[in-house]
């Protein structure tokens, strides 16, 4: 079965390690770029590289990011010889951004390369970065425009956020590869990630929610709200900041148009949300080993496939 995922680096590459788990090679993700940055010299790329760790057993679980059981030789000498400390890459971890650097020195477009690094390390799926473009979440607070990953990590996500803006998204398309994949879909769908900055930089791409709206194959999307709460992160404070409910209603109406089908999670306390031309199922939602991952994405892959005509 060919499936699309649509990922950030968390909810949805939790849910694509379970996709994967089904349909193996079947499965193309297409993930997030809006949170790169460059930093030590390298271009990283977390939310592909997120899903590559899922996708190959590589992810440091109990974190949440990185490689586990890796050291920061690497980055600790760097920081002695006056590196800037806010962005710590552990040693294999800065192997992917140095080779990513080294191909887009060479000129390589950054599709062949995320893919490329997926495939290298193991992973049975194909990993496709939004857009070859470069784009970049920003955040405004009251300081003044920050870098997602600057109001991430220097700010800890604590300011206010006016404003939320993908800088460079008008000059991205949607790459050979990502259309290809969503034409040739059965299934699409959209992971429990945040609907703003993980989802929502994904869907800004000049193109891309018209591909989905035509797709021949349903799009679903899981709500990232395990019984109404979100399990890491700060979608809840990006939701109210874009004028949404941080709910399973408020990613409805975030999608509006894009999705056929919402996943609701079992123990949310609301009512499902009544959004027009959209189905909804509820089931446990929870991902917290590879059997549940596996049990959700089956669960998501059989309602998606009671959609279709
Ligand atoms: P980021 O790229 O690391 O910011 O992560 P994502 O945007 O991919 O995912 C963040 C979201 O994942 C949060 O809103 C969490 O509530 C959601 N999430 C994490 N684990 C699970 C899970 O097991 N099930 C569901 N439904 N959502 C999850």
């Amino acid at each position: 079965m060919s499936v699309v995922a649509l990922a950030g680096g968390t909810g949805g590459a939790k849910l694509a390690a379970g996709l994967q788990e089904v349909v193996g090679d079947g499965l193309t993700v297409i993930a997030n770029t809006g949170d790169d940055v460059e930093a030590l010299g390298v271009h990283v790329s977390p939310d592909p590289d997120l899903c590559t760790y899922w996708l190959t057993g590589l992810i440091d679980e109990e974190r949440g990011w990185g490689i586990r059981g890796d050291a920061f030789t690497v980055f600790e000498r760097l920081v002695e010889l006056g590196a800037p400390d806010w962005f710590g890459l552990s040693d294999r971890d800065l192997a992917t951004c140095l080779e990513r650097r080294r191909r887009l020195d060479a000129g390589e477009r950054l599709t062949p390369i995320a893919s490329g690094l997926a495939f290298a390390l193991g992973a049975e799926a194909t990993v496709l970065p939004m857009c070859d473009e470069p784009v970049r979440t920003r955040v405004r607070t009251d300081a003044g425009w920050r870098e997602f990953q600057q109001y991430l990590i220097q700010d800890g996500a604590g300011p206010a956020i006016e404003e939320v803006d993908f800088a460079g998204i008008s000059d991205a398309r949607p790459s050979p590869e990502a259309e290809a994949a969503i034409e040739g879909a059965e299934a699409i769908v959209i992971g429990p990630s945040n609907p703003v900055i993980s989802i929502g930089p994904i869907l800004a791409v000049p193109g891309m929610s018209a591909l989905l709206a035509a797709a021949e194959a349903p799009v679903v999307a899981v709500s990232p709200f395990v019984a109404g709460e979100v399990i890491k992160g700060p979608t809840d404070k990006f939701m109210r900041a874009i004028g949404r409910e941080p709910s399973a209603a408020g990613v409805a109406s975030a999608y509006r148009g894009v999705i056929d089908g919402l996943v609701v999670d079992a123990a949310d306390p609301d009512p499902d949300p009544d959004e027009d031309g959209v189905a909804t199922t509820r089931l446990d939602t929870l991902m917290s080993d590879a059997p549940a991952r596996r049990r959700v994405a089956e669960a998501t892959l059989g309602f998606a496939t009671s959609l279709r005509d």
